[in-house]
């Protein structure tokens, strides 16, 4: 396993980082000893970095993460969680200093540690930019400021409020999803503000949320029917070539200079030993090239989330 220093942080995130949201069943129904056994192949196989939140699965992903860690060394992981979001709709976004305490204290303990690595905030994009710029940033400073948490910084899809807070506060890191997969590249766009500012830049779902897996994406997923049929399309010229589509598109995701983790959820110690192994293997650049531009004659490869104006 390859390690990166994230932004200006002292932090070295395995490049392959651990996305725990499916502990939740976010995907599907999960075991729970199943969902455990891959946290511990995780650590095993030199993963460092675990992605968690309360909104995944409204508090399950974070329990079950907590049984996964119990008796694990703290120093053998990095830990980020989040606040302000616990759940689908506008009115279960809460990013003011006191949500942001409370959630601080429970998560802590159903992840069952004294202290956060990283503590972001969830989704930033459903809630007015001002407050997030204004309120929450400055209380993550002070609990940063009081040894509570090592780190802070921000989660989201659109790239334009990343822009707008990363120009305004300065924060330790960006947590971003589904724009730097096989389909969409465009969070190279954000790469030299970050850089500039020495913000760290995590990249989430490098299958853009089970989009480029053999099962396709869940139900809740935001994507167009375009692009899901682009997706189909794309594992048809992979098997052409003989490889898994969800292999590229592991291999793609990991290896921009500019990212410094790329966090793929499972509940499937198969599924993360096999991204542990194609991540080692050289892409097929050619192939590549063939997907990227099937992805381009496809007009729907982003959607709309949170506030418009946003
Ligand atoms: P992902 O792209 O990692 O996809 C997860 C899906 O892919 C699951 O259904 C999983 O079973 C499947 N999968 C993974 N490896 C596979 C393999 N080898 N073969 C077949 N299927 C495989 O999407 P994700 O889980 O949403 O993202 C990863 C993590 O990033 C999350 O768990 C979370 O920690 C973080 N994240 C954060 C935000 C945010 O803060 N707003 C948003 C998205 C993701």
């Amino acid at each position: 396993m390859q390690y990166k220093q994230l932004g200006n942080t002292d932090l070295q995130l395995s490049i392959l980082g651990y996305g725990a949201s499916p502990l939740g069943s976010v995907f599907q129904d999960i075991k729970e000893s199943e969902g455990i056994r891959t946290v511990h192949t995780a650590l095993d196989q030199g993963i460092n970095y675990i992605d968690c939140s309360p909104y995944y699965g409204l508090t399950k992903a974070e329990t079950v993460l907590g049984k996964a860690l119990k008796g694990v060394n703290r120093d053998r992981y990095i830990l980020s969680t989040k606040a302000g979001r616990y759940g689908p709709d506008f009115d279960d976004f809460d990013m003011s200093p006191q949500r942001i305490q409370s959630s601080l204290e429970e998560s802590l303990v159903r992840l069952g540690v004294d202290e956060l690595d990283m503590f972001l905030l969830h989704d930033i994009e459903f809630v007015d930019l001002e407050q997030v710029i204004h309120e929450s940033l400055p209380y993550l400073d002070r609990l940063k400021k009081a040894g509570k948490i090592r780190y802070f910084g921000i989660t989201g899809y659109p790239l334009k409020s990343f822009q707008q807070v990363v120009e305004q506060y300065d924060i330790d890191c960006v947590l971003s999803y589904c724009r730097y997969a096989l389909h969409d590249d465009s969070l190279t766009q954000l790469m030299p503000l970050l850089k500039e500012k020495g913000v760290g830049l995590i990249n989430a779902s490098p299958t853009a949320m089970g989009l480029l897996t053999k099962r396709g994406a869940p139900d809740w997923h935001p994507a167009a029917q375009e692009l899901i049929d682009c997706c189909r399309a794309a594992e048809a010229v992979c098997l052409r070539y003989g490889v898994d589509l969800t292999q590229v598109a592991m291999q793609y995701a990991v290896h921009h200079q500019a990212i410094s983790s790329t966090l793929v959820g499972t509940a499937n110690p198969i599924n993360l030993l096999n991204n542990i192994e194609w991540i080692k293997e050289p892409i097929n650049a050619e192939l590549v090239l063939e997907i990227k531009t099937l992805f381009d004659t496809c007009a729907e490869t982003v959607w709309v989330s949170g506030r418009s104006e946003n």
